[in-house]
């Protein structure tokens, strides 16, 4: 794998044969989930393909020429023409693989998945999710000496990892970075002892065997599973968003706010996340209009007065965003005045949305209760509908989703099983 810089583009990628490049940031939370399953491609298939990686900060010029708008983006090419789908934000190894694979023959890729040995390991506690609520969970069981792992898909930490400020974890006078607060639990569960399973991709989901399988390749087993997977942003569901997500459209303020330096955006939503999210994205953007389908913001008092207070920020009340194009170097967001029913046109840098979130039950929806929004009912212990399984934190059924209600579903359901256990 090497590192390269504008000047070395044409000869490494245009002038080469089959490459993989990778667009990254600093304080990008995907940009680091994504480099671990770089780098173990790059071992994998290093021999036929080229990995490269190039610092997006300090390539600005060639990153803006070739549109690549989020981070980390990656991009396929062969004999120096780019081919196949890019892929941004969380990106998963299954569509690294199958990108690559597409690069090459089929007798290669035989080869190449010939080499990957199935492993099977043994805990008794699997978590899925090492957000807030699994990593407590975590703590607790290693300090109770149960054998645990944490298993997630990106890296530890989950929403406060990308959140810039937070104000309301007890314990801290002043305001935290979200990053700082994340890193410390993690620590924390990790010195202990808990196992880290990272980065990875679940394929599948056993849960009467109380099995998962990682990367196609790797099982693991538990005598008991804590599903702690959080949610995840809304889509709008308009024309253009899935087209242009990654391209002008972002979900996450801290990984691509920094990109908006002097510029105009957009952003869509009037809750806590959008209100808080374009005071911070004022630190870059300077003109940010705020585009929310009701008469007033529903945010907490606190930030609605900063956010009033901030000369930057202006706000479209009652409208709705109804379309997403791209026009040259702009975002053209398509609104209409729910009064009037006019349709305005909104031109910006970029658009980042807040609708709120989805909770992430995909891969047990149809084995667990589920209330009527989707997220998973449990007991006071934080037991599932499903024998041995536990749930805690965002994803469950409840009225506050908070970090420090998260924590608390974590250290019940690990005092719950460490009973159980013993
Ligand atoms: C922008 C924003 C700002 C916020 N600010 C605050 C604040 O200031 N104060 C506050 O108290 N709360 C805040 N919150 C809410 C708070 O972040 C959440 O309540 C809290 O993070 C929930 O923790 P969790 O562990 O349940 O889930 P999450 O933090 O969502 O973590 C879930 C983890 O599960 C992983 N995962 C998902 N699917 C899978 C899978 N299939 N297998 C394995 N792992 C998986 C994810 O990668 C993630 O790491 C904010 C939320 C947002 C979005």
């Amino acid at each position: 794998m090497t590192e390269i810089t504008s000047v070395e583009f044409e000869k490494e990628v245009l002038k080469s044969g089959k490459v993989i490049l990778d667009f990254y940031s600093s304080e990008c939370p995907p940009c680091e989930a994504l480099a671990p399953k770089f780098e173990s491609l790059a071992k994998l298939y290093g021999q036929d393909v080229k990995f490269l990686k190039i610092f997006r900060q300090k390539n600005r010029e060639l990153a803006d020429q070739l549109v690549v708008k989020s981070s980390p983006t990656l991009i396929f090419y062969d004999n120096g023409k780019e081919v196949g789908e890019r892929l941004t934000g969380g990106i998963k190894r299954s569509d690294i693989i199958k990108n690559l694979n597409k690069l090459l023959p089929e007798s290669k890729v035989a080869t190449i998945t010939g080499k990957i040995k199935p492993t099977i390991s043994e805990f008794d506690v699997m978590i899925l999710g090492a957000g807030p609520g699994g990593l407590t969970a975590g703590l607790y069981l290693c300090q109770a000496k149960v054998n645990t792992v944490l298993i997630d898909i990106a890296l530890p930490g989950g929403h406060v990892a990308t959140t810039h400020e937070v104000s309301n974890y007890p314990g801290f006078i002043e305001p935290q970075a979200g990053y700082m607060l994340s890193h410390n639990m993690s620590e924390q569960t990790k010195l202990c002892g808990t196992a880290y399973k990272v980065a990875v991709d679940v394929t599948s989901v056993d849960l009467k065997k109380r099995e998962i399988v990682l990367d196609e390749y790797e099982t693991v087993k538990a005598k008991k599973i804590i599903i702690a997977t959080g949610t995840s942003p809304n889509l709008m569901g308009i024309p253009g968003e899935v087209e242009l997500k990654g391209k002008g459209i972002s979900y996450c303020a801290t990984c691509d706010a920094k990109y908006y330096g002097d510029k105009e955006v957009v952003v869509i939503g009037g809750g806590n996340s959008a209100v808080e999210e374009s005071d911070f994205i004022s630190k870059f953007a300077n003109k940010i209009t705020m585009v929310h389908q009701f008469d007033a913001f529903t945010a907490n008092k606190t930030a609605i007065e900063r956010l009033n207070s901030n000369p930057k920020i202006s706000a479209l009340l009652q409208h709705e965003p109804r379309s997403f194009k791209r026009d040259g170097d702009k975002i053209i967001t398509e609104v209409e005045d729910l009064q009037t029913k006019e349709i305005k046109t909104l031109v910006s840098d970029g658009v980042f949305i807040f609708i709120g979130m989805k909770p992430n039950v995909q891969l047990f929806k149809n084995k667990l209760t589920l209330d009527q929004w989707g997220y998973i009912k449990t007991d006071e212990d934080m037991r599932t509908s499903f024998p041995d399984v536990f749930a805690v934190g965002d994803v469950i059924s409840k009225k506050y989703r908070q970090i420090t209600t998260a924590v608390a579903d974590g250290t019940i359901a690990a005092i719950a099983i460490a009973k159980e256990l013993n």
